[in-house]
């Protein structure tokens, strides 16, 4: 596939086409199985500055939280006791946990029980994710955002998509199912710049791909920056499936926030996972990355119920598995070849 593919893909005035293909792939790699993983958003502080977060650390207004370990694990309990086969531990990046904490919580989550651990804690040095894949961790999920130098430094001040690379290599060479993604429609994001963010992830052999909408939190300088359009990445979603057939492939919670089918429109276009939030009610509106992120009034029960019900009724089966990746697998038969 290329650019111009691309570019007539996210423009496509038969975008239900574009879209029944990529749920094909999607059946033959996974049937209607939808793997459900429990995100535990366990604290919002964060030392960097990103200009899309609503986490980023001059923004004043945000009141920050940090779960205490038992927390922690029992947010995980609770995913597991709700059919998650996967705990995401996800938060801004916080000193607090450093190596040995989060380590800690690793162990616990796996002695406790027998699911997959994903780590989506941002930017570490290759040692802390060593020890962490030591201590049980399987999978990391680091995101591009943008594979674009220029827009990626503007909007991830002090960094660079050299530096985020090198960082999935690190993780991949470690032994992690390595998950990355792109943020759809970042200001100054042309469409070809976009088509050029989906062929570059797609050349990383990567076992997770994420790609959702921007949307403009009003406590950072992308406030009123952009209008997010749900259609533009459901149609990334659908390419990216069509290019990375079995992958896993999130439906991001982003596409939730823009419309009340978003998650399930974005199966429908070759997504093959979703990932409620098992955060608990007291603090999870606090992570708030961007506007509309875990507005639910619910339960945690409730929510991660009625959304697998809805998952089903569409009809799809959310099942428990760990769900690696069909990449990881076909990684691992190569090794022992
Ligand atoms: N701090 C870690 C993980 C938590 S942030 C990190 O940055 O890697 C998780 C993801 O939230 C980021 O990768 C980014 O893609 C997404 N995000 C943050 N703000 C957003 C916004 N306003 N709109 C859409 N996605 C956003
Ligand atoms: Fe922090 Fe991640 Fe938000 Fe950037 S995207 S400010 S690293 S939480």
């Amino acid at each position: 596939m290329t650019v111009h593919d691309i570019l007539e893909f996210l423009n496509t005035s038969h975008a239900d086409t574009l879209f029944g293909r990529a749920r094909t792939v999607a059946d033959t790699a996974f049937a209607r199985s939808v793997f459900v993983r429990g995100v535990v958003e366990f604290s919002n502080y964060c030392k960097k500055n990103c200009h899309y977060c609503g986490l980023r650390k001059d923004n004043e207004q945000l009141a920050r939280f940090r779960l205490a370990g038992q927390e922690i694990l029992a947010a995980a309990s609770l995913a597991v006791g709700l059919g998650a086969g996967t705990v995401v531990l996800q938060s801004g990046e916080d000193a607090h946990f450093d190596r040995t904490a989060l380590g800690g919580i690793i162990q616990d989550i796996k002695k406790a029980h027998d699911v997959a651990v994903t780590l989506c804690v941002g930017d570490h040095d290759r040692d802390t994710y060593a020890y962490w894949h030591d201590c049980g961790a399987d999978r990391y999920l680091l995101k591009l955002e943008t594979t674009h130098e220029s827009l990626h430094a503007a909007l991830r001040p002090g960094t660079s998509v050299a530096k985020r690379l090198a960082r999935l290599e690190l993780l991949q060479a470690i032994g992690y199912e390595t998950g990355s993604g792109i943020i759809v429609d970042l200001p100054g994001m042309t469409d070809a710049m976009l088509a050029e963010d989906i062929l570059r992830l797609s050349a990383l052999g990567l076992d997770m791909i994420a790609a959702g909408p921007c949307i403009p939190h009003p406590q950072t300088p992308l406030r009123g920056a952009v209008s997010p359009d749900i259609e533009k990445s459901l149609r990334v979603i659908a390419v990216l499936r069509l290019l990375n057939p079995v992958a896993n492939i999130p439906a991001t919670s982003a596409l939730d926030a823009l419309a009340q089918d978003g998650r399930l429109r974005a199966l429908a276009a070759g997504a093959n996972v979703v990932m409620p939030s098992v955060t608990p009610v007291d603090v999870r509106d606090a992570y708030a990355l961007y506007p509309g992120k875990n507005t639910s009034k619910s339960s945690v029960p409730d929510a991660v119920r009625a959304l697998l019900h809805r998952v089903s009724a569409a009809g799809y089966t959310p099942v428990a598995d760990r769900g690696s990746s069909g990449v990881f697998a076909n990684r691992q038969g190569d090794a022992n070849d």
